[in-house]
């Protein structure tokens, strides 16, 4: 009965952070995109920023 050893199915193992979900720039407190690019810290904390955001503070530049 055997139906090959395909690993399908364990979606619930995801162990990502309760970080996960839409962003959190901090300069740009309204923010609920969610192709989230890459993570900064800011404070001490992490913190998921999306692309859209990214591109702002690349182009732009904050004070960090
Ligand atoms: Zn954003």
């Amino acid at each position: 009965m055997k139906t090959g050893q395909k690993n399908v199915g364990n979606e619930g193992t995801l162990k990502r952070s309760p970080l996960r979900g839409c962003c959190r720039n901090p300069w740009r407190k309204k923010c609920e995109n969610r192709n989230i690019t890459v993570y900064i810290r800011y404070r001490g904390e992490q913190r998921p920023i999306c692309k859209t955001c990214w591109k702002r503070i690349v182009t732009q530049g904050h004070q960090w």
